[in-house]
């Protein structure tokens, strides 16, 4: 079997296409304009492309970018002074604050400064309470973008059995929950998991977060499986810096029956979604109907 691979690049660009739609109507309608508030502490060269990349895309889908760029010695308490003033201002709709953040800061506190209905991220504790309750919440990113694609590609989850690697609060534990929540049976794997290859192979949806280069490899993937790749890892090949995902494309692609490349799978997803849930916030936040196929 070749598997059919999923285009996540041209997804996330219909999904950010929708959001500005729903944007510019937005503003036409209501007068409203959404804005996002990305906050970036330190110099880390990875998040500096990250929150360049996310301000560029707010922009072109018609919402505000306020982008707030902090030194590395900011104290805690200047930081949680400015995640209460965006709280506050009626103009930010989201608030991001960009992980990993220094030592000496205390993410989770962090985190739950924000206000749950600007934590776009959907990392602040009433969030997480919220999606594994089934109740309306803001949505992790990444997570999302894998759900839309999944039900774009499957139209009805309901009774596949799921597998998820990896456990982290970001990807694993989210999208375990939103797996759950479209009715699958989901197991989760992890370090300490036995045989990983045998429970691997139980699944029709197989979700790889593990953040090591290639190690779901052909013989681990049920024949006809959708497997889907959040990694991102850079390599060294052939004397060449390489980007290569959690899964290895060349084996699992000869036996799934659906696959994520990277890059241009779950990646470009990452950042519609963010873009996704500003518009949402500002929708729920103003009383105004949510677009539709853009949350959980
Ligand atoms: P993380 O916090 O490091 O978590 C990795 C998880 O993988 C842990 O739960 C760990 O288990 C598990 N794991 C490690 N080695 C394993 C093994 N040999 N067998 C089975 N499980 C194993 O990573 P993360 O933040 O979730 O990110 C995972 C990957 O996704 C990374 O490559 C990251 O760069 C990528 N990522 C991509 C996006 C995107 O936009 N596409 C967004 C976020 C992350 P234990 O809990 O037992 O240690």
């Amino acid at each position: 079997m070749t598997a059919v691979v999923i285009d996540g690049k041209a997804f996330a660009a219909g999904v950010r296409a929708r959001v500005a739609a729903h944007v510019a109507r937005l503003s036409e309608e209501h007068g409203v304009q959404p804005g996002l508030a990305v906050v970036l502490v330190g110099e880390d060269p990875a998040s500096q492309v990250y929150v360049r990349n996310k301000g560029v895309q707010t922009v072109e889908a018609g919402m505000t970018s306020f982008e707030h760029k902090l030194t590395a010695d900011t104290s805690e308490a200047d930081l949680l002074a400015l995640v209460r003033a965006l709280n506050a201002d009626p103009k930010v709709h989201g608030i991001l604050v960009q992980l990993p953040l220094p030592g000496h800061v205390n993410a989770d506190l962090v985190i739950n400064t924000i206000d749950p209905a600007k934590d776009v991220d959907g990392f602040h504790i009433s969030n997480v309470g919220l999606l594994g309750t089934g109740q309306k919440a803001m949505v992790p990113c990444t997570p999302l973008g894998c759900l839309m694609m999944l039900r774009a590609y499957h139209g009805s989850l309901a009774g596949m059995t799921a597998v998820v690697v990896g456990r982290s609060n970001i990807v694993g534990k989210p999208m375990a929950q939103l797996l759950l929540g479209d009715s699958c049976t989901v197991t989760i794997a992890h370090s300490r998991t036995r045989d990983l290859a045998s429970v691997c192979r139980g699944a029709d949806i197989l979700v790889a977060a593990v953040g090591r280069p290639e190690m779901i490899t052909g013989d681990m993937v049920k024949p006809g499986a959708t497997v889907i790749d959040v990694g991102i890892n850079r390599v060294e090949r052939d004397g060449k810096s390489r980007l290569v995902g959690d899964v290895d494309f060349a084996s699992v692609s000869a036996v799934a029956g659906a696959i994520t490349p990277v890059p241009g799978g779950v990646g470009p997803m990452t950042i519609a979604c963010l873009l996704a849930n500003t518009l949402t916030a500002c929708c729920r936040a103003h009383g105004l109907p949510e677009p539709e196929g853009l949350t959980a």
